[in-house]
């Protein structure tokens, strides 16, 4: 087994939304950043010794804008194959988020309204279309793939056999970053109560360090307390009614022979 190294590629600020390189026998990128970033990406990992034109794979964690934004220009600029989810496929291949989104709070409600985060990027089809867990090391890297639902439908981590989770949005640090440290729900969650699982999932197998798309990494322990704590809100919330979440995911695509779609 050989060790893997997991470097962060700041794509906004120095880590309020991260890309990550992973090193093993060959290097692979995780998520692409937002619409744009491709050189940035590209030239950070350049700056890490890695020849672009030798990533093996560029694993999307999910659907949101943030991390699949640059897919299709960084595959056509490095030829690496894309991994996506096939619960996030419609997002994938429309280039468009799955409205509405559904903020964690105040930081999300405020987001919301900021009309970029509704705006249609570059689509992709993901070469290697996730159905389930992958392990990566005909890719070069003794990791995998686990699906880790709830922020999305379509949500993935990387699991490294050393230990390392790079996490996307399963958690964040308070802030996009500002408060870097401390655990935090990223700004939406399409089904709270589904992430939270998917994060005790992966705790459960004893990460030594959270990778996440939005501050710096996270310690376990820290999270584990935190995890308890959102338990007990989300519990309240759901006991009182307020809890939002995403109805079972329409299909990616329907054709007029699947009979009426239900107008929101
Ligand atoms: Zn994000």
């Amino acid at each position: 087994m050989s060790r893997t190294k997991v470097i962060a590629i700041p794509v906004l600020g120095k880590h309020a939304v991260n890309a990550h390189l992973l090193l093993g026998r060959h290097p692979v990128l995780v998520d692409a950043g937002t619409s744009g970033s491709a050189g940035r990406i590209l030239d950070a990992v350049a700056r890490n010794g890695v020849d672009p034109a030798d990533l093996r794979l560029i694993v999307i964690t999910h659907g949101h804008l943030d991390h699949f934004g640059s897919a299709a220009e960084l595959h056509r600029l490095t030829g690496a194959p894309v991994a996506g989810h096939v619960a996030d496929l419609g997002q994938y291949r429309t280039g468009r988020v799955r409205e509405p989104y559904l903020p964690t709070g105040p930081m999300g409600r405020l987001m919301d309204r900021n009309r970029k985060l509704h705006e249609a990027v570059e689509p992709f089809e993901p070469a290697v279309l996730l159905d389930g867990e992958l392990a990566l090391h005909d890719f070069g890297l003794d990791a995998r793939i686990m699906p880790t639902p709830g922020h999305t439908a379509g949500s993935v981590s990387v699991l490294t056999d050393d230990g390392d989770l790079v996490a996307g949005d399963l958690i964040a640090n308070s802030f996009m970053g500002l408060l870097p440290g401390r655990p935090a729900n990223p700004p939406f969650h399409d089904d709270p109560r589904r992430n939270l699982a998917s994060l005790r999932a992966m705790l459960a197998l004893g990460p030594t360090r959270l990778h996440v798309g939005h501050g710096v990494p996270l310690d376990p322990e820290r999270v584990r307390g935190w995890v308890d704590r959102e338990q007990r809100r989300l519990d309240r919330s759901a006991a009182a009614g307020r809890l939002r979440e995403r109805p079972a995911a329409p299909e990616p695509r329907r054709s007029p022979a699947d009979g009426p779609t239900r107008a929101t």
